[in-house]
């Protein structure tokens, strides 16, 4: 996607180890606008995934995963990091953060995603796929079906597009970066 390749290299900004911080447009400050015009590409690119409901991790996928809602007349459910006290019929699964070197917790109520569901997952980011995976995790002890996986930033130096696309599923990144070496930002064309 165009304007978000030309955002990213207009704004982004690397860190060591490999990775890219997107705050004043994504993950801290958001662009509404962008935001609206990846959640049309989208729709463009699973056009024919037929989903009834979308499915994203709390907080950053929430902003173009709502705009995909809207745009698609679908609910939204994001699953939350912490086990939430008031939550009933809970489905939980560990995820391992590469941003922050460490494991957390992911729920969202079995009230809200079940048998019979068909979701598109949504999220900023794909590097080494530990939140897709438990997404996936999810999704199955929900018995619900996955109609595919969309990002915003794929990291293709990391192997979590790899795993994904090997085990059949339908994955689409709107921007693809094939390297952060030396603080450089390669995208892919
Ligand atoms: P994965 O589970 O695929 O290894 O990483 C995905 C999650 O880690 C994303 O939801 C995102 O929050 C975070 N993440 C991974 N790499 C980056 C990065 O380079 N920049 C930012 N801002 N977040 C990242």
């Amino acid at each position: 996607m165009k304007a978000l390749k030309e955002r990213i290299i207009k704004d982004g900004k690397c860190l060591p180890g490999g990775v890219l911080k997107v705050d004043s447009f994504i993950n801290h400050q958001m662009d509404a606008g962008l935001m609206y015009q990846a959640a049309q590409e989208f729709v463009r690119r699973f056009s024919s995934a037929s989903p009834n409901k979308i499915l994203t991790v709390e907080a950053s996928g929430i902003a173009p995963a709502i705009m995909l809602g809207h745009l698609l007349g679908l609910p939204v459910v994001f699953a939350k990091k912490n086990k939430p006290s008031t939550m009933e019929n809970m489905l939980c699964t560990t995820i391992h953060s590469f941003t922050k070197a460490k494991d957390y917790t992911v729920c969202l109520s079995a009230e809200y995603l079940g048998p019979g569901d068909r979701v598109l997952f949504i999220d900023d980011f794909l590097a080494n796929g530990q939140a897709a995976l438990g997404i996936l995790d999810l999704v199955k002890q929900a018995g619900a079906t996955l109609a595919g996986m969309g990002f915003l930033i794929e990291k293709a130096f990391q192997n979590g597009g790899n795993e994904l696309r090997s085990m059949g599923i339908h994955v689409e990144s709107l921007a693809i970066i094939e390297s952060l070496d030396n603080c450089t930002i390669c995208l892919q064309d």
